[in-house]
């Protein structure tokens, strides 16, 4: 049988670049997507993958164009075939307080990490059906299961994930499809290491384990979730944030 095409948005970022890896490591072909302005990083991640033995197509798309995301997903299917597991995970913050938080602050994030994740999946999920499988896991974040100062914007749009997920499930559960999403808490992307250190020690002291996240611990979850074997699972979250936020 020939390998399961897995796209993933954002593949580039912190926690994309993992999920990459980790999905070809399972033997997946991989397709991710950059964005126009991650374009001069590209040899250098192309070349670190390569040395890991991990191969990856990539395309250019903003995710908030669906137009673009059209041609996106012709693009990939005649280059890799039709997509089977599709991660929908990019993503950005602009925080502010309400009292501060500027209107194109508020439509960026919306658009960006919401309306993005109906821009991609709207035209893969017809495929999905056609063919009776398919895997659709959404990164979206502890902070949109329980809200986080200075983030209105972003965790409307996370929360808003999980009741796509819950209803596309829903819909789309008796073709063999799952629609999944995973929340992370703190990870340790380069851009989260990158915050001053005392603000990083009084992050890390509210979280129960003692640490953030490892993107590798969300890419392993995404694995987990992208599986043909985890074809009951379905419209459910599963966070990924050492016990700090717990809820059923
Ligand atoms: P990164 O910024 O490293 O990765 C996000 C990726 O999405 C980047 O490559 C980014 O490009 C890309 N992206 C942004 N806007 C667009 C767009 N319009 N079209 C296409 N791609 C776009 O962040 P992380 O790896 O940390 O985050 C990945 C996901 O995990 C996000 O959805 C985030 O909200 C979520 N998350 C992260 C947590 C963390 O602690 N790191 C915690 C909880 C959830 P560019 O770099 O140019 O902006």
């Amino acid at each position: 049988m020939s390998k399961r095409v897995a796209l993933v948005t954002g593949a580039v970022g912190g926690i994309g670049t993992a999920i990459v890896t980790e999905l070809a490591k399972a033997g997946f072909k991989v397709a991710g997507t950059y964005i126009a302005m991650e374009a001069k990083i590209l040899p250098d991640w192309k070349a670190a993958r390569e040395k890991e033995g991990v191969s990856c197509e990539l395309f250019e798309v903003d995710v908030t164009d669906f137009d673009a995301c059209i041609k996106l997903i012709a693009d990939v299917e005649a280059k890799c075939g039709p997509v089977d597991v599709l991660v929908n995970n990019a993503g950005i913050t602009r925080d502010a307080t309400m009292k501060k938080m500027k209107k194109d602050n508020w439509d960026m994030v919306i658009n960006t990490n919401l309306n993005s994740v109906f821009n991609v999946t709207r035209n893969v999920v017809e495929g999905m059906l056609d063919r009776s499988y398919g895997r659709i896991v959404n990164i979206s974040s502890m902070n949109g299961q329980k809200g986080q100062f200075g983030q209105a914007n972003y965790s409307a749009a996370k929360s808003g994930i999980h009741g796509f997920t819950m209803s596309l499930a829903q819909e789309v559960a008796r073709k063999g499809i799952t629609v999944n999403s995973v929340s992370p808490g703190y990870t340790a992307t380069p851009m989260v290491r990158a915050i001053d250190e005392k603000i990083l020690k009084s992050i890390i002291a509210q979280i129960p384990a003692g640490r953030m996240a490892e993107p590798e611990e969300i890419a392993w979850t995404v694995r987990f979730l992208a599986d043909e074997r985890s074809g009951f699972i379905n419209g459910a979250n599963v966070p990924v944030n050492g016990a700090q936020y717990t809820c059923f």
